[in-house]
């Protein structure tokens, strides 16, 4: 190979490996960074920003924090969520095709603080719930307005298909609700200062990741979106973990879970539980 041709070919691989670093780059910037989706499960929808429409069960001492959830995961440039009345008896809080059911009631000393449910058809997210234990929230513990965000903005950001940013308790608050905490207002000061009661910029970014494509259906606010599934997919006491299916998750200290019971043909139930 002549010199010059050989120089023009070391020309190429160096402008060649100069693009392969800014294409990593690009690939690892912060918006493409966030990677807490939950197996790409969405809602189907045909255009952004949809509205969700999130059904209040909830007691007027709950009321204040599903306003602050709604309005804030409201800020995301791909969705709304609009508060509408629920007609749900909030102890057995059965879902609705379409939408959030969003209850609290006193379940009891089943372990578990808080509750986000979600039914799927392939990948497409039909209808969900969440359930917050006032048996605990009761508690001088989690009777507070930190613990109470915490678990809200977690549970209704699970609903939109959600994972959590981080799972260990006891380490630096990431400043998000999808961030597991044993301190969730941040002002022990043992985990940071930051507090993990509402989203922070990498949920949004998330968000816009999940609910970039459009798809040629919705589920959103669809009265037959959950028709398809099967009859024992709304059946049975499904704050019982007997209904849950199995266990395929859990967190390091073992306060998260989250299981999937499988009904075939691509239909679905996950449940994740934050733990008292
Ligand atoms: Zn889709
Ligand atoms: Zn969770």
């Amino acid at each position: 190979m002549p010199a010059m041709s050989r120089l023009r070919l070391l020309g190429v691989l160096v402008i060649g490996s100069a693009l392969a670093v800014l294409l990593a780059l690009v690939a690892f910037s912060p918006a493409a960074q966030a990677n807490h989706s939950w197996g790409k499960y969405h809602w189907a929808r045909t255009s952004n920003p949809f509205t969700l429409k999130l059904a209040d069960n909830v007691s007027s001492t709950w009321d204040p924090y599903l306003r602050t959830t709604s309005s804030e995961w409201s800020v995301s440039s791909v969705l709304n969520t609009t508060l509408v009345p629920g007609t749900r008896n909030p102890t057995t809080c059965t879902p609705t095709s379409g939408r959030v059911e969003v209850c609290n009631a006193a379940y009891g000393t089943n372990g578990w603080l808080g509750v986000a449910q979600i039914w799927i058809s392939r990948r497409h997210i039909v209808q969900g719930t969440t359930k917050v234990n006032d048996t605990y929230f009761n508690r001088a513990k989690y009777n507070t307005d930190a613990w109470r965000n915490l678990v809200m903005c977690q549970e209704v950001g699970h609903t939109f298909g959600l994972d959590h940013q981080d799972e260990i308790f006891n380490n630096t608050n990431l400043g998000t609700c999808m961030d597991y905490t044993n301190d969730p207002s941040g002002l022990a000061g043992t985990n940071g200062t930051l507090s993990n009661e509402h989203p922070n910029a990498h949920d949004y970014d998330q968000l816009a990741t999940i609910y970039t494509h459009l798809d040629t259906k919705t589920t959103v606010g669809s009265t037959s979106a959950a028709s398809t599934m099967p009859p024992a997919a709304n059946q049975g006491n499904l704050n019982s973990r007997a209904e849950w299916g199995r266990e395929i998750h859990e967190s390091p200290n073992g306060q998260l879970e989250l299981y999937e019971r499988d009904f075939g043909g691509g239909k679905r139930m996950f449940t994740f539980v934050i733990l008292a």
